[in-house]
Order: structure tokens, then C-alpha cells, then sequence
């Protein structure tokens, strides 16, 4: 699939929620995404597709990866 970030060619499976994958990124590092999360991204720019992923870095849990959800 495409990186619901950045739009690079990534692998995903399955997370732990199962209702989120977990997505393995060049740019963008590792972190889980909800499905929910994955369609409104697709329904935003770059611009703040970044800013989703950089505040579920911000407020990550230790070790843990950063898990992008509750948008949209
Ligand atoms: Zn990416």
C-alpha cells in the first residue's frame, strides 16, 4: 500500500487494536494508524497529513509506536 503520510510505497499488518495497522515508512518512521484515521487522511493535504503524524509523535507512549487516530 501507500504511506497514508507521505504517499511512498510501504508495507503494513495488522496492529495491536485491531482496528489500526501499523505502517513502516523510509520517511516517516514506524507508527500505527486507526482505520478511521487512514480515510480522513486521504481527505487531507501534506501539509497537515504531517502535522497528524508529528503530534502522534509528540504525545507517544514509551515503547510504543506513535499511533495516529482520532481525526476526522
Ligand atoms: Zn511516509
Amino acid at each position: 500500500m501507500q504511506c497514508p503520510v507521505c504517499g511512498a510505497p510501504v508495507e503494513d499488518r495488522p496492529a495491536a487494536n485491531a482496528n489500526a495497522k501499523t505502517i513502516s515508512c523510509e520517511g516517516c518512521g514506524t507508527f500505527d494508524i486507526s482505520n478511521l484515521a487512514q480515510t480522513a487522511l486521504t481527505r487531507m493535504d501534506n501539509y497537515h497529513r504531517l502535522q497528524a503524524l508529528r503530534y502522534a509523535q509528540t504525545n507517544a507512549l514509551a515503547g510504543r509506536f506513535p499511533y495516529i487516530h482520532g481525526i476526522g
